[in-house]
C-alpha cells in the first residue's frame, strides 16, 4: 500500500516544487493542507489533479479546530513547510510569525505525539543559526542556535520544541536546515524572482545596504530531493544541513542575472539596509552527503539560467501572484 504523506505549505514555493517533484518521482498519496495566505497560491497548485494520490484541504495549522478534519486518516510522515517565510514582514509584524511558525509547529508535534502520525520532517533554515564572519567556517548542525531576526527567532523556536519532543517523549522526528532556495514558483517578492521581473521591465533593482551580504544558494530542486533522502533514509532525531554549495555576495546574483538578460548595471539602486541585516550564511551538509548519499545536482549557473527562462515564461502567474499581498 501506498504511504500516506501530510505535506503543509504546500500552496507555497517549496512545498509545491516538492509535491510535483513526488507526484513525478514517487508513488506517495499526498495531501496538501495549507491556509493560502499571500504566499500560497491556487495557481500554483491547480495543475495538481486531485484523485486518489493527491488531495488539497484548505487549513491554518495554527486553528486545532482546522487541523481536526486533516487527521481522518493516519499519516506515515509530516512534512512540515508551512511557514511565515519573509523576514521583512516579519520586522513589520511578528504575530503571525509566532502563531504559524511556532504554535502551528507545536500542533503538528502533538498530533505525532497522540500517533496521528508516525514521523515527521521540520523544514527549518540555516538562518537560526545567526551570522557568519569572512573568516569563520560554515553552519554545521553543532553551530549553536543563534538567531538574529524575527522571522528566524520563530523558526529557532520551533526547532527547539522540535528537541524538546524528542528528547522527552522520544519521538521519530528529524529537522532540515537549509540555505537559500531559489527556482520556479518562488514568491515574486523574494530577491531572485524580484531581480529578474525587475530586470526584464527594465525597472529599478533595489540592493540592501552595499550588497556584499553572501548567501549559499541552492536550487529548489536539489532541496527537494534532499528532502526525500531524509525521508526514506534519515535517522529519528537528528538534524541535517542542505545546502547548494555555491556562497555569492547579493551584487553577484544580481549582476550573474543582468548579464545573462543583457541589461545595465545602472538598473541597480542601493537602498537603507535591512535592519540587522544578517552578513553571511554559509552551510556545510557534508553529513548529509555522508550519511544519506545527497549531492547537489545542478550547479548555480545553469539553475540560474533555467529559473530566468520559467519566470520570463511565466509572467502571468508572476502578476497574479504579485496581487496577492
Ligand atoms: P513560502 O512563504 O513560499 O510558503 C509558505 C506556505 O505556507 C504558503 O503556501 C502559505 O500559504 C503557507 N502557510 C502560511 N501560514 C500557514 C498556516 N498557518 N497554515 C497553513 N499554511 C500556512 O515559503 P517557502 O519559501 O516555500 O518556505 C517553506 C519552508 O522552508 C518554510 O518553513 C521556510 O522557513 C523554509 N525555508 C525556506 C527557505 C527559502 O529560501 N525559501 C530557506 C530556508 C528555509
Amino acid at each position: 500500500m501506498s504511504k500516506e504523506l501530510l505535506i503543509t505549505g504546500g500552496a507555497g514555493f517549496i512545498g509545491s516544487n516538492f509535491i510535483r517533484y513526488l507526484l513525478n518521482n514517487s508513488a506517495y498519496n499526498l495531501t496538501n493542507i495549507d491556509s493560502l495566505t499571500y504566499a500560497g497560491n491556487q495557481s500554483t497548485i491547480k495543475q495538481f489533479n486531485e484523485g486518489e494520490n493527491y488531495r488539497f484541504i484548505q487549513c491554518d495549522i495554527s486553528d486545532l479546530q482546522q487541523l481536526k478534519k486533516v487527521f481522518d486518516r493516519k499519516y506515515d510522515m509530516i512534512i512540515n513547510f508551512a511557514a511565515e517565510s519573509h523576514v521583512d514582514r516579519s520586522i513589520e509584524n511578528i504575530l503571525p510569525f509566532v502563531n504559524t511558525n511556532v504554535v502551528g509547529t507545536v500542533h503538528l508535534l502533538q498530533a505525532v505525539l497522540e500517533g496521528k502520525a508516525k514521523k515527521m520532517i521540520q523544514i527549518s533554515t540555516d538562518e537560526v543559526y545567526g551570522s557568519l564572519k569572512d573568516d569563520e567556517d560554515p553552519f554545521t548542525e553543532r553551530t549553536p542556535i543563534s538567531p538574529n531576526n524575527p522571522y528566524s527567532a520563530s523558526k529557532a523556536s520551533a526547532d527547539l520544541f522540535v528537541q524538546s519532543f524528542l528528547h522527552t517523549y522520544k519521538l521519530p522526528i528529524m529537522i532540515t536546515r537549509c540555505s537559500n532556495n531559489f527556482g520556479p514558483y518562488q514568491h515574486p517578492e523574494k530577491f531572485i524572482p524580484k531581480v529578474i521581473f525587475s530586470a526584464v521591465k527594465n525597472r529599478e533593482i533595489p540592493l540592501y545596504g552595499d550588497g556584499l551580504n553572501r548567501r549559499d544558494w541552492l536550487f529548489v530542486k536539489d532541496h527537494c530531493r534532499a528532502i526525500e533522502r531524509v525521508m526514506e533514509a534519515g535517522r529519528p532525531g537528528e538534524v541535517y544541513n542542505v545546502g547548494g554549495g555555491f556562497e555569492c555576495s547579493n551584487k553577484e546574483v544580481v549582476m550573474t542575472i543582468l548579464n545573462y538578460l543583457d541589461k545595465s548595471e545602472a538598473l541597480i539602486k542601493y537602498v537603507e539596509d535591512r535592519k540587522g541585516h544578517d552578513y553571511r550564511y554559509a552551510i556545510n551538509c557534508s553529513k548529509l552527503k555522508q550519511q544519506l548519499n545527497w549531492k547537489p545536482s545542478y550547479s548555480f549557473q545553469e539553475s540560474i539560467i533555467k529559473t530566468i527562462e520559467w519566470y520570463k515564461q511565466n509572467s502571468q502567474w508572476v502578476n497574479h501572484v504579485a496581487k496577492s499581498r
